[in-house]
């Protein structure tokens, strides 16, 4: 069993600084630490590192063959990844000394991908994964030519937008979304959202746990977050993420999977970092023990 994953790869440089820059300001940073980043990055590592196979579809420029270097040396597959001529995506976060943060994002070499890049899941059958967000383009195309062949998708509706998760929800089999997006969406389509037209959704509720919906069945399942003390809880929706369908493709129950996913994101809310901070599957399954 594969897991294909259309994302984002970006290098995340977070800067210290004493106050938010105002309008006009030039800004001294105390520090810079820069990782990868990037939701489809994040939950690739987080997939591979929960043990399933892993192929990464994306791009980065000529200034990202660390990031590319960094995903195999976490044991994801790195041969569809394009190296192109356009800039690698970026974050420019600057943080507080309260903790706020501001956050510039440059999509770069994530939405400059192609439809050749996509011939590989012609390949792909049933038992195998397709992960999407909203990070790259041509996440409609990938899924119609998964889904032809068999394989499931499961879809994080964010950076969230009302018109694009609509737009995937006829593409989606498993649709991913924290607890504001998913009120969010649920409002702007009339419904509740245990409604909402796929077959299976995942809320996850940060410190007050998560829940997966059977829509056919009407099922839904709830569980409480592992009690941790939080120290960044940057990346965590994508380590549950990327968790939770590495469980369900090695076979385990949705309630099997939410404990996993919730643990490897609670572990990694108690470390900084995003890509970098998510913890190993032994990590995990001793945790879980
Ligand atoms: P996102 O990062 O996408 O906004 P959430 O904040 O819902 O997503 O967090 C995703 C998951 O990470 C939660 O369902 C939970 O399992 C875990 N998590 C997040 N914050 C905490 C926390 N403070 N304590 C324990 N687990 C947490």
């Amino acid at each position: 069993m594969t897991i294909y994953n259309l994302g984002s790869i970006n290098a995340d440089h977070f800067y210290a600084v004493p106050h938010l820059p105002g309008a006009g300001e030039t800004l001294a940073a105390m520090t810079l630490a820069t990782g990868l980043g990037g939701k489809g990055a994040n939950q690739s590592v987080a997939a591979a590192r929960a043990g399933a196979d892993v192929v990464h579809i994306g791009a980065v420029g000529p200034d990202g063959g660390w990031a590319v270097d960094r995903l195999a040396q976490y044991g994801v597959g790195t041969e569809r990844i394009a190296r192109i001529g356009t800039p690698t995506g970026h974050a420019i976060i600057c943080v507080d000394p309260a903790g706020e943060n501001q956050i510039i994002l440059y999509p770069g070499a994530n939405c400059a991908l192609t439809s050749d890049q996509l011939t590989v899941l012609d390949a792909a059958g049933p038992g195998d994964w397709l992960m999407l967000q909203n990070e790259t383009n041509l996440q409609q195309e990938a899924a119609e030519r998964a889904r032809a062949n068999g394989v499931k998708t499961a879809y994080s509706g964010a950076p969230f937008d009302v018109a694009a998760v609509q737009a995937m929800l006829p593409h989606t089999d498993l649709l991913l979304l924290n607890a504001v997006e998913a009120r969010q969406l649920a409002q702007a389509l009339g419904l509740v959202v245990g409604d909402l037209p796929v077959s299976q959704i995942v809320v996850t509720k940060g410190a007050d746990g998560a829940e997966w919906h059977g829509t056919g069945s009407g099922e839904t399942v709830s569980i409480p977050a592992c009690p941790v003390v939080p120290v960044d809880t940057t990346g965590a929706g994508d380590t549950f993420a990327g968790y939770m369908v590495a469980g369900l493709s090695q076979g385990l129950v949705p309630e099997a999977a939410l404990r996993l996913a919730s643990a490897a994101a609670a572990i990694k809310v108690t470390r900084a970092g995003t890509a970098d901070a998510i913890p190993a599957r032994d990590e995990v399954d001793t945790f879980l023990a």
